[in-house]
């Protein structure tokens, strides 16, 4: 396996107290796969990839219980400046604000070109063919002409694949892709989608991508990861999911995205908001949003039930979900 989380726990101290944003998250990618993290907002999945990129805000931050293995290295273990090798060369991370993520005063030529100049000692006049090539793969059209242009100049869709381009710089194993479309017109989303996943498949390398929308994993992912508040609920092979799904929050996911021959009808919304993470509710955490809860949600944790050799649920009614 390429990437292993196993029984990760990070928790924030804030004036509120404690707020327990990953609570045992596991899974794993290996090389080639894609793995979609799906989830509302705050339910940690950005937090879980900041702890595996190793760019977590600490403090307030702070993992308190886990493992991340990479390529067989134990991440959590090593010194900053070990961790740094790591990130760029071995796994690179992809953000939802291209326009945040690059820096405004430097040229798109100069940011691609530093990761080579900086990180393999290239010439200034190398690094900037290789920002080019870079540019032509992310399929930004006119690359040599568009170089030395800045970050504002180029619409959300070409920055965002900008951002590939710099995340691909040093032939990462494992790209983390967190929300890359979501502030992308629907049009402009699908093709960058496209782009990353032709890339992936290309450079074999392994791709966790995390959304909120279910709507976008369902042609690029191996698995689906359904996360809320700060646990893995559901985890399986993504047409699996879709088919039948084995918690209800998955199946509330689901109906809730809007389809063509639905259309005219009310689109379905999961009632009330995700918990606060300073006071998660005892027993399972969705069991006062959950059509299906029983006495027993209300008072026991459920594990992560074995469905089947490769997929897991955390509801304690999983059979009946499967079945309904
Ligand atoms: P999402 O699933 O939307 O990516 P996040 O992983 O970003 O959710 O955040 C989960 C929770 O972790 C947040 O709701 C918040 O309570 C907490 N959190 C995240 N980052 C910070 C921070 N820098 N300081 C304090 N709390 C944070
Ligand atoms: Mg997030």
């Amino acid at each position: 396996m390429l990437l292993e989380v196993r029984d990760l726990h990070v928790e924030f101290r804030t004036r509120d107290g404690v707020a327990h944003a990953v609570n045992g998250v596991t899974y794993g990618v290996d090389a080639g796969e894609t793995l979609a993290v799906l989830g509302e907002s705050g339910s940690g999945k950005s937090v879980t990839a900041q702890a595996v990129m190793g760019i977590l805000d600490a403090p307030p931050g702070r993992i308190t219980a886990g493992e991340i293995r990479f390529r067989d290295e134990e991440l959590l273990t090593l010194k900053e400046e070990e961790r740094r090798r790591v990130r760029g060369a071995g796994m690179a991370m992809i953000f939802q604000d291209a326009l945040s993520a690059l820096n405004p005063v430097l040229t798109v030529g100069d940011q691609l070109g530093e990761m080579f100049t900086v990180h393999r000692g290239m010439s200034r006049g190398k690094a900037r063919a290789e920002a080019v090539r870079l540019m032509d793969r992310v399929r930004i059209p006119a690359a040599a002409q568009r170089v030395g242009d800045y970050p504002h100049q180029f619409s959300g869709g070409m920055r965002q694949r900008i951002m590939i381009a710099m995340a691909l710089a040093l032939g990462p194993d494992l790209i983390i892709a967190d929300e890359p479309t979501t502030a992308l017109d629907v049009t402009v989303q699908a093709q960058v989608m496209d782009l990353l996943a032709e890339l992936q498949r290309e450079y074999d390398m392994g791709l966790v991508l995390i959304t909120h929308d279910l709507g976008v994993v369902a042609d690029v992912a191996d698995r689906i990861a359904v996360m809320y508040a700060g646990r893995i609920v559901e985890s399986a092979p993504v047409h699996d999911i879709y088919k039948h799904p084995a918690h209800p929050y998955t199946k509330g996911l689901l109906d809730s995205i809007p389809r063509l021959d639905r259309k005219g009808r009310e689109l379905y919304a999961i009632k009330g908001l995700p918990p606060g993470l300073t006071r998660i509710p005892p027993g399972c955490a969705f069991h006062p949003r959950c059509p299906m809860a029983r006495d027993v949600c209300r008072t026991d944790v459920p594990p992560l039930y074995e469905v089947s050799g490769d997929r897991g649920s955390a509801c304690h009614f999983w059979r009946e979900c499967l079945d309904g």
